[in-house]
């Protein structure tokens, strides 16, 4: 198993030693944060500790910082909070279905901005939704999960607030491998979620901008400021905030590092296979991100042969229960149905090496081999 190939990072990053050694120091801390205590009062330590952590990281206040079970609560907490506030919800296609199939359980009006073939938001388009929305909350993720592509968020923002709007920017796969800041971003909402930084599962937050509407009334033992009561996941908390600072303080040598090793597997990716596609290739990008069809084969047969081979990667289509349905963001892009079916998702990080770059594309070659014995019979 040690000798496998992790190159799944956009689905969960390996836990960081960070992360590890501030969990293992919190496992101990046994009070209950809330408790008057010793043992509460050193728990509560712990967690304000990584309220600060997470705070800093992201350019906000600690007291802004609501911590969740992950982004998808999180962006749930959002679609409330701005509820009362909000007179219909205007995201972009390729937000992630914790906040797309939410949306529409929450708001009445909802509006979809596309994208362009690059898989960046359709800016005159979503001007345009916008206008047919009396105080808007918008949503526009930070850097897409499946293609990595980066969003203007700024720009964004700038369209959101001429029009008195709120907007809620998913930064889940973005912090650690962009900068991320509630300020810059103009973000009322920012979602985060620690298992993409390499923190531990199970834990994320919901960052709010000084004064972002929040009115949600929930009971309960009053923590995170009445805002999502329950006891607080300790030594989760304290992981996630231990990796958040990690990520960002090698955020900027890790962008170049990963750049690079991206670039040696998409060089190597179409020099061995010159009518594969490299989706998003011309637009901003995660360094870590590259998500790639190759000609012939099918990415439900690939994951296995993949997996046969010791490669650990995510197809571009989502699978739920066994199911697996073509990519909602990639039919978005417009991109040709079998190029859909054939996208590979590899996503590197802190861990990966030249190594597993190299071993990616053995084991790509190995898949094609597979899907294609009869044409490489005809080859020789
Ligand atoms: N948002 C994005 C962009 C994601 O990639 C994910 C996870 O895949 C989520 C939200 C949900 O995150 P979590 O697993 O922390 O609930």
């Amino acid at each position: 198993m040690s000798d496998r190939v992790y190159a799944d990072f956009n689905a969960g990053a390996p836990l960081r030693p960070e992360a590890r050694e501030a969990m293992l120091r919190a496992l101990d801390a046994q009070g209950n944060p809330s408790s008057v205590h010793a043992a509460g009062r050193r728990a509560r330590a712990l967690l304000e500790t990584a309220r600060e952590e997470v705070a800093e990281s992201v350019g906000a206040r600690p007291e802004n910082v609501i911590f969740t079970s992950g982004a998808t609560e999180a962006l749930h907490l959002a679609l409330e909070a701005a509820r009362e506030a909000a007179g219909g919800i205007v995201l972009s296609a390729i937000e992630h279905d914790a906040l797309t199939a939410q949306a529409a359980n929450v708001y009445a009006d909802v509006r979809t901005a596309p994208v362009t073939t690059d898989g960046a938001i359709d800016l005159d388009a979503f001007e345009t939704l916008l206008d047919g929305v009396k105080h808007p909350l918008a949503a526009v993720m930070a850097a897409n999960n499946e293609t990595g592509a980066v969003q203007p968020v700024a720009q964004a923002a700038a369209c959101v607030r001429e029009r008195g709007g709120l907007l809620l920017v998913d930064a889940a796969q973005a912090l650690g491998r962009i900068p991320v800041d509630v300020a810059d971003f103009d973000a009322s909402y920012l979602v985060l979620s620690s298992h993409k930084i390499g923190g531990p599962q199970g834990a994320g937050a919901l960052v709010l901008a000084p004064g972002a509407p929040f009115t949600i009334a929930r009971g309960g033992g009053g923590q995170e400021r009445g805002r999502r009561p329950g006891t607080e996941n300790v030594a989760a908390i304290a992981g996630f905030g231990a990796a958040c600072r990690a990520a960002v303080e090698q955020q900027p040598s890790e962008s170049v590092r990963l750049a690079a090793l991206r670039d040696a597997f998409e060089a190597g990716v179409r020099g061995r296979f010159p009518d594969s596609t490299i989706f998003s290739e011309s637009a901003p990008r995660l360094a870590s991100t590259s998500l790639v069809a190759v000609s012939g084969l099918r990415a439900e047969t690939a994951l296995i042969a993949l997996d046969l081979e010791g490669v650990c990667v995510s197809s571009g289509a989502a699978c739920s229960s066994g199911k697996v349905r073509a990519s909602r963001v990639l039919t978005a892009m417009g991109a040709a149905p079998e190029r859909i079916q054939g996208a590979l998702r590899f996503s590197f990080g802190w861990s990966s090496t030249e190594r597993d770059v190299a071993r990616c594309l053995d084991a790509l070659d190995a898949a094609v081999a597979r899907a294609r014995p009869r044409t490489m019979e005809r080859a020789v």
